[in-house]
């Protein structure tokens, strides 16, 4: 409450991010507008969750919502070369989260959490939010938009929470300088009614001639995304279609894995996904999700950052957003991104699955069968987000392992070119 006032919170952006926020800040007693034009691509990227996601749709009570249109998700299978494939199982982390996740279309996954909002009392407006710099490190609704609003924020906005996703309004609008990632790669993605898929429900991440694709089994089709060097693509058309399609036809994986199937959705293209914001809040605002910054997505983390970051945020702000907690906030998630992003590394520089292979050679003998199978529960931790937030014992195994127990593979033969 400000005085006798019910505070008020403008959300821009009504994905996972904002609607999560916007649910939480609603039946904390705020007054929630959300801005939402529902104008997105004919498909929306990041289908595959983490198991660190089931917690949070539990706590919004839409995980059977969820479950009804999703594809059950047991792990990950990645393949190394033609021979070579790794199947990665939850269950076999055994940490504190799920052993499973969900292959979702995300059209009907953020429309669930919209409607979620929705139910907890927000009010959804269907238009962009255009904002103003106001004195004081503070922002404020243009009129244009509060025209809009129908009185709704008459007694000002308390706060602004910008989930607007790559869009990022108010970075751009406070020209808020952004750290970038090293790769510049696009990625172009489309979906099939059918895709060649080894292990039932997992993502499937392969390393490619060049680049790397994911196969996300949804539940009537599949998902195929190509993520690759633009010097390479250009070479095979210049429209996203002709691109994708010259270079499914072209690569001779791709080709397998597609044999009989049929793109049946136009191809959507990415590019410009690493970026993160050097500040994330100012005296009435604050950035999640996307809005604050985005990693690269091979570990499909998207979606659980910008989730935690939604229910962090909505903590804080209930709070009476102290500053000390919105600086805790900005710095714990830079210091887990940070983690993620060396785990991200050790994907394109080859070490993470050179392990593996260093691992698969080293089981045989009598101490390395004793090893292998702790080692593996470790890094499985990784890939549900576990290992980042637990005792810091699986990122520091996987740090060390990849650095010094290569046993003489060249992590070169796996490094994405
Ligand atoms: C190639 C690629 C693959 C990915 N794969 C995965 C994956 O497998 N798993 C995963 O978890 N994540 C993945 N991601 C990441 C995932 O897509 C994002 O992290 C996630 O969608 C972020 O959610 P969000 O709510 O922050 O933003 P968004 O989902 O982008 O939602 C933001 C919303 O705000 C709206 N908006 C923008 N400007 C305004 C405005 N001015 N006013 C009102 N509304 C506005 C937008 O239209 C949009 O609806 C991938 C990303 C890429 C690029």
């Amino acid at each position: 409450m400000n005085g006798n006032r019910t505070q008020t919170v403008a959300v821009l952006g009504g994905g996972p991010a904002g609607s999560t926020v916007a649910t939480l800040l609603a039946e904390k007693g705020f007054k929630v507008g959300i801005f939402h034009t529902g104008k997105r691509p004919p498909l929306i990227v990041g289908e595959s969750l983490l198991p660190a996601v089931i917690p949070m749709l539990r706590k919004l009570g839409v995980e059977e919502e969820v479950k009804s249109f999703s594809r059950h998700k047991p792990g990950a299978t990645v393949t190394l070369s033609k021979d070579e494939t790794i199947t990665s199982y939850f269950s076999r982390a055994k940490g504190k989260l799920p052993d499973y996740a969900y292959n979702t279309p995300r059209d009907k996954f953020d429309e669930t959490l919209l409607q979620r909002a929705k139910q907890a009392g927000c009010v959804v407006f269907p238009h962009t939010a255009g904002i103003v710099r106001l004195d004081d490190n503070r922002i404020g609704l243009d009129n244009q938009t509060l025209l809009k609003t129908d009185g709704f924020f008459e007694d000002g906005v308390d706060w602004i929470v910008d989930a607007s996703g790559r869009s990022r309004v108010i970075a751009r609008t406070e020209m808020i300088k952004t750290v970038e990632g090293d790769r510049k790669d696009w990625a172009l993605f489309a979906h099939w009614d059918k895709v060649k898929i080894i292990d039932e429900g997992n993502i499937h991440v392969d390393y490619l001639e060049r680049g790397w694709n994911w196969r996300i089994p949804l539940k009537d089709r599949v998902s195929l995304g190509v993520v690759i060097n633009p010097t390479h693509l250009i070479a095979h058309g210049t429209t996203a279609e002709e691109q994708y399609d010259h270079y499914v036809r072209s690569d001779e994986r791709l080709r397998e894995f597609t044999e009989g199937g049929k793109r049946i959705t136009p191809v959507v293209k990415f590019n410009n996904w690493q970026n993160i914001n050097e500040r994330f809040y100012g005296k009435n605002w604050v950035c999640i999700g996307d809005a604050a910054g985005f990693i690269d997505p091979v570990f499909s983390t998207g979606l659980y950052l910008s989730m935690k970051s939604a229910f962090r945020v909505a903590d804080v702000i209930a709070a009476g957003g102290e500053e000390s907690a919105l600086a805790a906030y900005e710095q714990d998630w830079k210091w887990e991104v940070k983690i993620w992003r060396r785990v991200i590394d050790s994907w394109y520089n080859g070490r993470l699955f050179t392990l593996y292979r260093a691992g698969m050679a080293q089981s045989k003998n009598p101490v390395g069968k004793i090893i292998a199978p702790h080692v593996e529960m470790h890094l499985s931790r990784v890939f549900t987000g576990d290992a980042i937030n637990g005792s810091g014992y699986s990122r520091g195994l996987h740090s060390f392992l990849t650095r010094f127990f290569l046993f003489g593979f060249d992590p070169a033969d796996l490094t994405v070119k």
